[in-house]
């Protein structure tokens, strides 16, 4: 089908005609049409042979709409044995009926367009109030596809006939007008139902992954997903090569003409690095929302050690109190715990030194940035771990330093702060500082998902194909 162009002038019959399919390609139905027509019409007076236009001759959409339900063919008995997918012989003043597709100029209504076609003024309004009653407030987009189904008439001067008029403005839905025997237009609607489809898309990151992925056809949203969901773990600057070969499961929304109503969405990813491939996999647990686990259960959300040493205890929670050498009260912006000096201090979570050295108040201190938006903080060490120095990368539970007495501290202890957005929160209670793993019901659902997935992702077909 091909896009009429947005005539220019007042309606010219000529133009319109060019428009229509060539005859050769309709000699063969026409003849078959007329055969049919030639043994209904034997019965019946010549008189009786009207001159209104066929709606049953509308042949040249129906095949292409699964659910369409056809006209009823004209009220006139002699005509029920012509089949609606053959065109009727033309009226003396019709010609061969034909479809254009019109794409709605910018500013213009489908109203515009009929006048520009040329159809005729009773009609345009008829069809277009039919049209305003289905579509309801809804408003057409410029650009969008109008298909009309027309009959020129053999005299060039006269108006063709507008047959139907097709819009379809979401891919779910069909609204089609189409001219009844008595000169109105009806208005119906078709729904397509959506399916959902699994398909791939697998290629290489060459400049970013949401650039590469965005080439190979994944919707940008999907990408953001998998990027955000692997940035818990995989430290881009040093583990992502070249060429980098990822792939990622999505489940579109489908009509069941084929078109697509849903762009995908992701349900699994797959990453190559330098040494290790990094695997993600959405998942909604029985009580709880969707989001992406690691193939053996574990959530990606940045797991944040709740405690950052191992055998301590809490000895002043976050809050405001009376500092005890101070002796005047203020905010606590961390949480102490008590331990041993010499007991090593574990980094929360995968991040980058941005302090390492003595701070004021806080002695030998270590402060990470893990995210954009979140850091935490080490203070009264007695000495830095090995290798900790400002600019490094560390990893979680990496030894940041050991407990010690440094700054204003009545005794060994970790003061520990967890910052968002600069500022100090409580951390024991950052959701982010909690590492949700799948149990139960739900792992044994996901462990199926995980086995099911991970063949998809090498098997499913690629995206955009046999789509139309
Ligand atoms: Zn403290």
């Amino acid at each position: 089908m091909t896009d009429y162009p947005h005539p220019s002038g007042r309606p010219d019959s000529r133009r319109v005609a060019i428009a229509s399919p060539p005859w050769p390609v309709h000699c063969f139905l026409l003849i078959m049409a007329a055969l049919c027509a030639v043994a209904a019409l034997r019965s019946r007076p010549p008189a009786a042979i009207p001159d209104a236009p066929q709606t049953g001759s509308s042949a040249e959409i129906v095949p292409q709409i699964a659910s369409y339900e056809p006209p009823p063919p004209p009220a006139g008995a002699e005509f029920e044995l012509v089949s609606v997918e053959q065109p009727a012989p033309p009226p003396s003043s019709l010609g061969e009926p034909y479809d254009i597709v019109v794409r709605l100029p910018r500013g213009n209504t489908p109203g515009d367009v009929l006048d520009e076609i040329g159809i005729a003024d009773d009609d345009r309004v008829a069809a277009v109030t039919a049209l305003e009653h289905l579509l309801k407030k809804r408003r057409l987009a410029a650009g969008e596809k109008l298909k009309l189904s027309l009959q020129p008439s053999v005299d060039a001067d006269d108006y063709p006939l507008l047959l139907s008029l097709q819009v379809r403005p979401e891919p779910e839905r069909e609204y089609v007008i189409t001219r009844q025997d008595d000169g109105s237009y009806d208005g119906d609607v078709t729904i397509y139902k959506v399916h959902p489809r699994i398909v791939r898309v697998a290629t290489r990151r060459v400049d970013s992954l949401l650039a590469s992925g965005v080439r190979a056809g994944a919707p940008a949203d999907a990408l953001r997903e998998f990027i955000k969901a692997l940035s818990y773990d995989v430290d881009f600057e040093r583990e992502l090569k070249p060429n980098a070969p990822f792939a990622l499961l999505l489940e579109e929304g489908v009509t069941s003409d084929g078109r697509l109503a849903r762009p995908g969405r992701l349900l699994a990813g797959e990453l190559e690095l330098t040494r290790r491939s990094v695997t993600v996999i959405a998942f909604t647990p029985l009580h709880g929302a969707r989001q992406f686990y690691t193939p053996d259960g574990n959530s990606v959300v940045r797991a944040f050690l709740r405690t950052p040493m191992d055998a301590s205890h809490i000895s002043s929670p976050f809050g405001r109190r009376r500092h005890p050498i101070l002796g005047y009260s203020r905010m606590h912006e961390g949480v102490d715990f008590a331990a041993p000096k010499g007991t090593p201090i574990l980094a929360a979570g995968r991040g980058t030194v941005v302090r390492a050295g003595y701070y004021g108040g806080y002695g030998l201190y270590v402060e990470l940035q893990h995210t954009a938006t979140i850091a935490t903080a080490y203070g009264h060490m007695s000495r830095l771990g090995r290798g900790i120095r400002p600019g490094v990368h560390v990893h979680q539970g990496q030894v940041m330093g050991y407990v010690g007495a440094t700054g204003l501290a009545t005794g060994p202890h970790l003061h520990y702060e967890f910052h968002r957005r600069g500022r100090p929160v409580n951390p024991l209670t950052q959701r982010a500082s909690i590492r949700r793993h799948l149990a139960g019901s739900d792992l044994k659902r996901f462990t199926a998902l995980v086995r099911q997935y991970r063949a998809q992702l090498h098997s499913a077909p690629l995206i955009g194909a046999a789509l139309h």
